[in-house]
């Protein structure tokens, strides 16, 4: 008998210990905001190592900005700009995957998605201290030296251009690979939740703690209001939530405003009735692909690319 109680009281004492562990585990939050590709990003991570995966993610996000940024010298983009016509240039696995995907959207989109816009965002300068309105004539001569079909790949690592001069701009969907490589890193810290904001890259997984049913609820920001400030929003259970608008990065001079996402056809700010555009999918560089693309088209035709990728679509006014 008396063996039995102790028995008893041992494991009622592991079952309190254990819940209190699972219940700890739980709740531990921790939240990390850091400039890193060209915005300001954030992490909101639960879980026991939430503080060690937003280190890890952080680490990740800088590691694809040195591969991809434009303006890097020693980045691969970089590198593709500078080869010569016919040059074969070796890159990472994750900027071929960014250039394959970005390269499918390029011509599912009729070519409003466009990565060689280079030489057409150099000129511009968005978000630099060298933003200014180019001449007619000098981006006329840019727009002609761009063209996605200029751009070949082979073998899983080789970039190809077909003339010199063409130059890439990942800027519209290199964040949203890097969504999906934070996401993939800080799963693996066995976090039971998370949220991550690049710079209106939204992407969540696992359970949100602060909310009944577990589900991540995302306001759609209202362009050129107080960051935070929504009407709209999309409730999730895990996924990207991407917005491309024109109030992210812009300028204003003589009473107009020029904003950086471009028409390929004129290399000017594209011209809509709509601030921004939302796109909703799992895939986090997809979605970034998309919803610039979506921006730059037609209501109508926006609506077919996305449909085809099985996306949902808003737009802010
Ligand atoms: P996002 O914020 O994802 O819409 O991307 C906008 C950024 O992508 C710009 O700052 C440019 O670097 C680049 N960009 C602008 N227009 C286009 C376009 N039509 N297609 C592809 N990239 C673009
Ligand atoms: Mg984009």
């Amino acid at each position: 008998m008396k063996k039995l109680k102790i028995v008893l009281s041992v494991m009622l004492s592991c079952f309190i210990f254990l819940g209190l562990y699972l219940s700890q585990t739980r709740k531990k939050e921790y939240s990390a905001t850091e400039f890193v590709l060209d915005t300001s990003c954030s992490v909101t991570f639960y879980g026991r190592n939430a503080k060690e995966a937003a280190d890890a993610v952080f680490a990740e996000l800088r590691r694809l900005d040195d591969l991809m940024s434009l303006y890097k010298s020693s980045s691969e983009v970089s590198k593709i700009n500078a080869a010569r016509a016919g040059e074969a240039v070796s890159v990472s696995k994750d900027t071929y995957e960014v250039l394959k995907t970005a390269l499918e959207i390029c011509e599912k989109s009729g070519g409003a998605f466009d990565i060689t816009l280079a030489p057409v965002t150099m000129l511009w300068g968005f978000g630099s201290k060298d933003e200014k309105i180019p001449e007619d004539k000098e981006l006329k001569s840019a727009v002609s030296k761009t063209g996605y079909e200029k751009i070949s790949l082979k073998d899983g690592q080789t970039v190809i251009k077909s003339e010199d001069g063409v130059k890439i701009d990942l800027g519209g969907a290199a964040k949203g690979y890097a969504g999906d490589c934070a996401r993939k890193v800080a799963k693996s810290y066995g976090l039971t939740g998370g949220i991550i904001d690049l710079g209106g890259n939204i992407i969540c997984f696992g359970e949100n703690p602060k909310s009944d049913d577990k589900k991540w609820t995302i306001g759609i920001q209202i362009p050129f209001e107080p960051s935070g400030t929504y009407e709209k929003t999309v409730v999730l259970d895990e996924g990207a939530v991407v917005t491309s608008g024109i109030y992210q990065r812009y300028f204003e001079l003589d009473e107009k405003l020029y904003h950086h996402i471009i028409d390929p056809k004129t290399g000017y700010p594209a011209r809509r009735d709509y601030k921004s555009v939302t796109v909703v999918l799992d895939n986090s560089l997809k979605a970034d692909c998309l919803a610039t693309a979506a921006y730059v088209l037609d209501k109508e035709s926006a609506k077919t690319l996305i449909e085809q990728y099985k996306g949902e679509i808003y737009y802010e006014y």
